[in-house]
């Protein structure tokens, strides 16, 4: 496979069709900053593919921005047709008051209007004349294109279209290379860069030196991700910018408090009060959404192996970011699967593969470290800029990776202290892991004082897990939502 193939594989990758896409402009504003590699990984990286530098949308003059809307993106109590059913129990919507303002509104408030990617595309196709179908010639073009990339292989695309048969339609592609150079065309989403990281392992080679091995880190910058699903406007009905508190008006429930999408928990109310003693108050907190699944493991040429990240904002209401075929949740990162043969022992390699993983996450999650500290105006799906400030909240993974990111062994529980033999035990309340305190037992075990925590809490030697630095969540097990299965 060429180098140029091989720099396709990511951006066609399952789950992110690019015929399925809304078509968008490439929003990439600029390059990613080359980060620091984990000095106790002695990982080296070489930038291999650089993004494009894009361009700056159109500043558009705008009116004073509007007395924001305090609707809640359920149903209201007029809409109702099913008292029964809890998703449609009459809803009263209590607004996010600013604590020191004391306002209402000022959380997410929109500062001006802007258009979308997605309408400066269709202003732009339909200044130019373009076909809504271009690059392909119209409908049955597309339609066959749409089909060619999700059900047939590129070599069964290839004697596809140099069938005599399939030649007699005309198409504007004759063989898969031709196709391919039309699929690149379309508008995508953000673009891929490539890292290679060097690791250094402890088995000597014939020369007496230190072996080493490659691996290549796929990703996509978070923040521009973010960008495109906020600002899709495919989801401008379920997306919110703010947090309410949502309470039943049925008088036979108990508990009227209705917890049902993210912006109607605490959590999301903590992040808004936090953000707002800093004096930030229109920002417009968005979660994000982090999973790994290494169980999806793809192989590519040339003995490379590597398993997806996914990305999506707690914004976009469930029901819409549950569904793949929306992309509201993006493929953002190729994590390498790697052997790491040139260890000599099981526990170093283990080791290594924990370090390896979290060198990896701070590479990709390093942008949100400022734009969750200072916030990134961002052209939302309604039309309106808003200062988003991306923090990660969730990471959705199976308990092996849990502890990978809780930076445990895995005969713990990733969310909390309780002992190994304990597992299963009914106990009250077991303190939960917290992420300063993690910090401080890794440094003071990474300066060899003596830290009997280390051992008694299961934890790993990395020094840097990607956490770290990411604002602003105190206790670990918020990061990890799902509760820990019983021991294997
Ligand atoms: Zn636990």
């Amino acid at each position: 496979m060429s180098h140029a193939a091989k720099r396709r594989r990511p951006g066609s990758a399952p789950g992110d069709t690019v015929l399925r896409r809304p078509p968008s402009p490439n929003l990439s504003l600029s390059t990613i900053p080359l980060s620091t590699p984990s000095r106790c990984l002695q990982v080296s990286m070489t930038r291999r593919l650089l993004p494009m530098p894009g361009h700056l949308p159109p500043r558009v003059p705008t009116p004073p921005p509007p007395a924001p809307v305090l609707q809640s993106r359920r149903a209201r109590v007029d809409e109702v047709p099913d008292q029964d059913d809890p998703e449609n129990m009459d809803r009263y919507v209590q607004p996010f008051v600013d604590p020191v303002t004391g306002r209402i509104g000022d959380a997410g408030r929109p500062l001006r209007r802007e258009q979308t990617a997605f309408d400066r595309l269709r202003d732009e196709m339909k200044r130019s004349g373009t076909s809504k179908y271009c690059p392909f010639a119209d409908d049955e073009e597309w339609e066959l294109a749409e089909w060619l990339t999700r059900r047939v292989n590129q070599t069964g695309t290839d004697e596809f279209l140099k069938l005599k048969s399939t030649r007699r339609q005309n198409h504007s592609f004759h063989n898969n290379r031709a196709f391919l150079k039309k699929v690149d065309a379309l508008p995508t989403g953000p673009d891929w860069t490539c890292h290679v990281l060097t690791i250094t392992g402890d088995k000597l080679d014939e020369d007496g030196q230190r072996m080493k091995e490659e691996v290549e880190l796929w990703i996509r910058d978070p923040v521009e991700c973010i960008r495109e699903i906020i600002g899709n406007p495919a989801f401008k009905e379920h997306t919110a910018y703010a947090p309410e508190r949502v309470y039943s008006c049925n008088p036979a429930s108990e508990d009227d408090r209705i917890l049902d999408e993210s912006w109607t928990a605490d959590e999301w109310h903590r992040l808004q009060e936090r953000l707002a003693r800093l004096g930030k108050h229109d920002a417009c907190v968005s979660p994000v959404i982090l999973a790994t699944d290494k169980t999806k493991l793809t192989d590519f040429g040339g003995d490379k192996a590597a398993y997806p990240g996914y990305l999506g904002i707690a914004n976009t209401g469930k029901e819409i970011r549950r569904q793949p075929s929306t992309h509201a949740t993006l493929l953002c990162a190729y994590l390498p699967a790697a052997k790491l043969s040139c260890f000599s022992s099981d526990d170093a390699q283990s080791l290594a593969t924990y370090r390896l993983f979290h060198a990896c996450m701070s590479i990709l999650l390093e942008p949100l470290i400022a734009a969750g500290t200072d916030g990134v105006e961002m052209v939302c799906a309604d039309g309106w800029v808003r200062r988003v400030f991306p923090i990660l909240c969730a990471y959705v993974a199976d308990h092996p990776e849990q502890c990978l990111v809780a930076v445990c062994k895995q005969n713990r529980c990733p969310r909390c202290l309780v002992q190994h033999w304990e597992r299963g035990e009914n106990l009250s309340a077991p303190p939960l892991r917290s992420k300063d305190e993690t910090l401080r037992i890794l440094r003071d075990h990474k300066e060899r004082k003596s830290v009997p925590e280390f051992k008694d809490q299961g934890l790993n030697a990395v020094y840097q897990p990607f956490w770290a630095n990411l604002p602003p969540h105190r206790h670990l097990h918020l990061l990890l939502p799902r509760p820990s299965p019983p021991a294997p």
